[in-house]
């Protein structure tokens, strides 16, 4: 509850997050997927035994989902089958969740687009 309150009152200002630095390899994370465009690495506090964070390398006014423009159509589809192979290469395939959380009120915390890829146990609907 406390984290979820607090996560609710980070706004999107179009800084810099952690994970320019996880892009630019100056922080560590584990990486499990990677292409030109985009990069998936481990979430430092998994939900679920498979928690995988895939984002796009260059931001470029992805701040969130809901500041998509018509020129991000592309690094968005590229996201989501590259959450496709994410699930492949972990053995989850067959069953696992992709969620995005925009804005405040669903509690995102970083405002560097993310795909959460979710799976590894049995995931209850609707989520919190
Ligand atoms: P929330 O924090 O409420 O889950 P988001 O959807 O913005 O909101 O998710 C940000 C995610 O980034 C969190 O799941 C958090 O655990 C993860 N995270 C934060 N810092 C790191 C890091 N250095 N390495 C890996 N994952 C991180």
């Amino acid at each position: 509850e406390a984290a979820a309150k607090a996560a609710a009152e980070i706004a999107d200002t179009g800084a810099p997050t952690i994970f320019d630095k996880i892009i630019a390899k100056e922080i560590p994370s584990t990486i499990v997927y990677e292409d030109d465009k985009v990069l998936a690495f481990r979430d430092v506090n998994p939900q679920a035994p498979v928690h995988i964070l895939v984002i796009p390398k260059i931001r470029d006014g992805l701040t969130q989902l809901g500041k998509a423009e018509p020129r991000h159509a592309e690094v968005l589809g590229h996201l989501l089958f590259a959450a496709k192979l994410v699930a492949e290469k972990e053995g989850i395939v067959d069953g696992f969740r992709v969620v995005i959380n925009n804005g405040p009120e669903a509690c995102q915390s970083v405002y560097h687009l993310h795909l959460h890829v979710l799976g590894g146990r049995q995931l209850k609907w609707p989520p919190g």
